[in-house]
């Protein structure tokens, strides 16, 4: 939070740094409709669900529950939209890279309202929704806008008498299916490459937290994405979630969320009319911390690999591995990192740890917790609800983990840092690959051959060396194993989002 918190140093205003944003409380939600052909509808059959500001429990509104009907004519639109000869699919590639550098120049006009309504809905902190989640959601637009109108195939040597190239086309229309834990920026990370390769669109945001990606929808409308070309059907997984995976007119399925969700979504593409699907399943992550390493940051690193966003994170450091000889010094500083952690009112500027996102995931973290005291993992402290405040949760370290335990095994999805120990770097490459989940990895070492041997034998997605939740909009991220099929982000998305076509053509003339 350090570059966050610059109003005021040793005392004196800094006239450098600028006023910290502040968010518009009370701030009246305004789209609570399904989005479809740049129209606000209502839901076919009548229904409407809550959602609620998990800070206060209270519900902030009502929101049009879209189901199968809602989800047809949401793709009827989208498959509009991408006919031959319709506006998106006659409009240049350049001018589609100007309409997402326009989006993103509504998301930098509107991102004290997005934040707003992302901490309302999710009740993540203010200053987190702001600084992070909408700068990543800007970042990742303006990458893919750069990229609309560079989207090449290749000219293939063939037979002298054969010319032969490819296209890279779109697929045609795409469903995305998100989660509550960063609505807004799943979202952006499934939309952006999407759009810049051509594609439309329809979306289901997770039920705890639609307001953001609906709010998206008045930006589409105003930047001029014509009709059709993005659709959003609020609702429920098994009902409008699943009437996406099965449809047969969705070419495309992206999905954020959990294991299980994601087999039901491969399952009902290969059942219906294999799409492609990419998945994104969570991790049960390693954060690996050799005797050699910066111990201030590798304890830093590993308590805000955690923490952030209440422990609600797929990359959450979640399994730390510190070597014998500094564990008791790391894990003593781990435990005064985790009892200075502010849990508050998300809105507060001070909040570094808001509420869980609901009851179920709430009573799922509190359970786990229980197993890993029954277990015999040492409780070193927090490891209970905040009386009387609803979802909150002390920030909650356990040392003498071992593997076998739950809390070693199980994403937790909330603020609970198990602490094991390693002997040797063979052991601890063995341990840290023992799982089904091959999201994200981090090391910390001062030794280049120990940070590079760990870096090539880890089976995940992504290593972080000496640093944590580094993700750029440029640089893939995605899964090993079950933590999910595919890629999001960088180049590699591209492919993620088109078919390659492959043109031969004989030429007439025989050459001479
Ligand atoms: P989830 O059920 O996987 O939810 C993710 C999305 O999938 C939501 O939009 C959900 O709709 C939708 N969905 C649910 N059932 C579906 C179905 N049968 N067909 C199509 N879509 C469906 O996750 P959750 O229950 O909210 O959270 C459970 C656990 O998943 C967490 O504890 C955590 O371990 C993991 N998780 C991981 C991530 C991640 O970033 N990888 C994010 C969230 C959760 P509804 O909103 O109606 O459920
Ligand atoms: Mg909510």
């Amino acid at each position: 939070m350090a570059a966050l918190n610059g109003a005021v140093e040793n005392g004196q205003p800094d006239r450098k740094v600028p006023p910290l944003p502040r968010p518009l409380r009370g701030l009246e939600v305004k789209y609570t409709k399904i989005f479809i052909n740049n129209e606000w509808h209502e839901s076919t059959s009548g229904k409407k669900f809550p959602t609620y500001n998990p800070s206060t429990l209270e519900k902030i509104c009502d929101i049009e529950e879209g189901d199968k009907p809602d989800v047809d004519n949401a793709v009827e639109a989208a498959k509009a939209a991408f006919q031959r000869g319709s506006p998106w699919r006659q409009m240049d590639a350049l001018s589609r890279g100007r309409l997402l550098h326009k989006l993103a120049d509504l998301l930098e006009r509107d991102r004290v309202i997005l934040a707003t309504l992302e901490t309302m809905d999710t009740g993540k902190p203010f200053l987190q929704a702001y600084f992070i989640d909408l700068e990543g959601c800007i970042k990742t637009l303006r990458y893919y806008a750069g990229w609309a109108d560079k989207i090449q195939g290749r000219t293939i040597p063939v037979d002298d008498n054969f010319v032969c190239f490819t296209r890279h086309e779109p697929m045609g229309v795409c469903g995305a299916i998100t989660p509550w834990n960063f609505p807004l920026l799943m979202l952006v990370w499934k939309m952006a490459p999407a759009l810049c390769c051509g594609n439309t669109l329809v979306i289901k945001p997770a039920e705890q937290a639609p307001l953001t990606s609906l709010y998206i929808g008045s930006l589409v409308k105003e930047v001029g994405f014509p009709p059709g070309v993005v659709n959003i059907v609020p609702g429920y997984g098994p009902t409008a979630g699943a009437a996406i995976s099965t449809h047969h007119s969705i070419d495309k399925i992206a999905f954020t969320g959990s294991t299980k969700v994601g087999k039901l979504i491969k399952e009902a593409a290969s059942k219906s009319n294999l799409k492609r699907v990419t998945l994104e399943l969570g991790g049960k992550n390693p954060c690996i911390v050799c005797a050699d390493a910066d111990l201030d940051l590798a304890v830093e690193c590993a308590h805000q690999g955690v923490f952030f966003n209440q422990g609600q994170c797929c990359t959450a450091a979640s399994r730390v591995f510190v070597e014998e000889q500094i564990y008791p010094e790391f894990v003593k500083r781990s435990v005064e990192y985790a009892k200075k952690r502010l849990v508050g009112d998300p809105f507060d500027a001070r909040t570094e740890q808001g509420p869980q996102i609901d009851q179920n995931q709430f009573d799922k973290i509190l359970e786990l917790i229980e197993s890993g005291k029954k277990e015999g993992a040492k409780l070193e402290c927090g490891g209970l609800a905040i009386e009387d405040r609803g979802l909150f949760i002390k920030p909650t370290v356990f040392s003498e983990v071992t593997d076998n335990m739950r809390i070693a095994k199980e994403e937790i999805f909330g603020p609970v840092q198990p602490i094991m120990k390693f002997k040797s770097i063979e052991e601890v490459i063995r341990r840290a690959n023992s799982t089904e989940y091959g999201l994200t990895a981090a090391v910390f070492t001062k030794n280049l051959d120990r940070a590079l041997t760990l870096a090539s034998a880890l089976q995940s997605g992504t290593v972080w060396i000496n640093c944590y939740n580094a993700l750029y909009a440029q640089a893939p991220f995605g899964g090993f194993k079950m933590s999910g099929n595919g890629r999001e982000l960088g180049e590699y998305a591209l492919a993620e989002y088109t078919e390659v076509k492959t043109v031969t053509i004989k030429l007439s003339q025989k050459s001479p």
